[in-house]
């Protein structure tokens, strides 16, 4: 169906529908000149927003309406858990193009509203308007956490150990396959699939956010991973005035990931240190909580959290490969927007 024949408003509350999701600290959602929310008392509150355009951040070619609406979601989801709170309360802001049908609109808010009942939260209002060329998207979130236990990326000290979670590099060759469609990849079909699977539907951390958030560990600082390994590990080494050594043997890239990397001609190393995307959890503990996590993480956590590097004095960030040597990372591997790729 076109847009043009359902209107604005028709619009709205189609869109509405689709979104199942009540969170009992909602007193007003969709329907009025603002939302009315109950945040409870004595916590603290995060506040985050992303933009996503047309042709910059997806391409409607390789993602699916259901994919986006997730991903929208998913990647503010994962600002929020970055500072160890829980995801609340969203608005949306859409410029749609008239060439749009309602039906992928209708999909669009399908894989919304999956994202929204999988992390609980609930879409309280938003904007509806016409857009002359690209579709934009723009996502704002609300979340919560105990007062005085929010995780910034400042704070890291020499000796911290640094940690992450999951695995690093897939979703950036799962963008990779997708850019060339054309290339004949060759090897695994399943890893192949997880790949793009990790870069179209990204799972956020919330469950290690939140688990290191009312555990007794000291984080020291922590940030998620969008824009690759090293460039989101310098914004911690920034804010903290201080260094970090890498150890390669130590990094959580899994076995078929690298064969599949090789056969394809690409280094795997490179992927996961600089790739992005990721959506992984990067945060540094005190040398002395090193032992809550071990006990702790593994057991109560779905992803793995593994020790990757320790916190230095000496600036820049090493990496010390397996046979002991050094070298040196240069942070702007990772994408930067009016850069783009270095
Ligand atoms: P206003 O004129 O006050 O901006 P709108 O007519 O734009 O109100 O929106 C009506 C209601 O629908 C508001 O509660 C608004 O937050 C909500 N809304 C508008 N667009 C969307 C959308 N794309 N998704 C969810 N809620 C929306
Ligand atoms: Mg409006």
């Amino acid at each position: 169906m076109d847009l043009s024949k359902l209107g604005e408003f028709k619009l709205i509350s189609r869109l509405q529908s689709k979104l199942k999701y009540r969170s009992p600290q909602v007193i007003q959602g969709i329907g009025d000149d603002c939302a009315v929310l109950s945040p409870n008392s004595g916590n603290y509150q995060v506040l985050t927003t992303d933009a996503l355009v047309e042709g910059v951040h997806f391409n409607l070619k390789t993602i699916t309406p259901e994919q986006l609406g997730w991903k929208t979601l998913a990647v503010n989801i994962s600002d929020v858990a970055s500072m160890g709170a829980r995801p609340k309360f969203s608005v949306i802001s859409l410029g749609i193009p008239k060439r749009f049908s309602v039906n992928f609109l209708d999909r669009f808010y399908k894989g919304l509203n999956q994202a929204s009942q999988k992390y609980q939260v609930e879409l309280v209002g938003g904007d509806t308007v016409s857009s002359p060329k690209c579709m934009f998207i723009n996502l704002a979130l609300l979340g919560e956490t105990f007062k005085r236990k929010v995780f910034t990326r400042s704070g890291a000290r020499p000796g911290d150990r640094i940690y992450v979670t999951g695995t690093l590099g897939e979703s950036a060759l799962g963008l990779k396959i997708l850019e060339s469609p054309g290339k004949k990849w060759k090897g695994s079909k399943t890893c192949r699939a997880k790949c793009i699977r990790r870069h179209l539907k990204p799972e956020p951390r919330v469950e290690a956010a939140n688990w290191l958030s009312r555990s007794q560990c000291r984080v020291t600082s922590m940030i998620d991973i969008s824009d690759g390994l090293t460039q989101d590990l310098g914004h911690i080494l920034e804010a903290g005035k201080v260094g970090a050594e890498l150890f390669e043997s130590e990094l959580p890239i899994s076995k078929a990931f690298i064969k599949y990397s090789i056969i394809n001609n690409l280094q795997p190393l490179d992927l996961a240190l600089g790739g992005g995307e990721d959506y992984e959890l990067l945060f540094t503990l005190r040398p002395e909580d090193v032992k809550k996590i071990d006990i702790g993480a593994i057991t109560q956590v779905d992803q793995p959290v593994t020790q990757i590097g320790e916190i230095t004095a000496t600036k820049g960030i090493r990496l010390i490969s397996k046979d002991g040597r050094s070298r040196t990372l240069h942070r702007q591997m990772g994408y930067n927007h009016f850069k783009g790729k270095e």
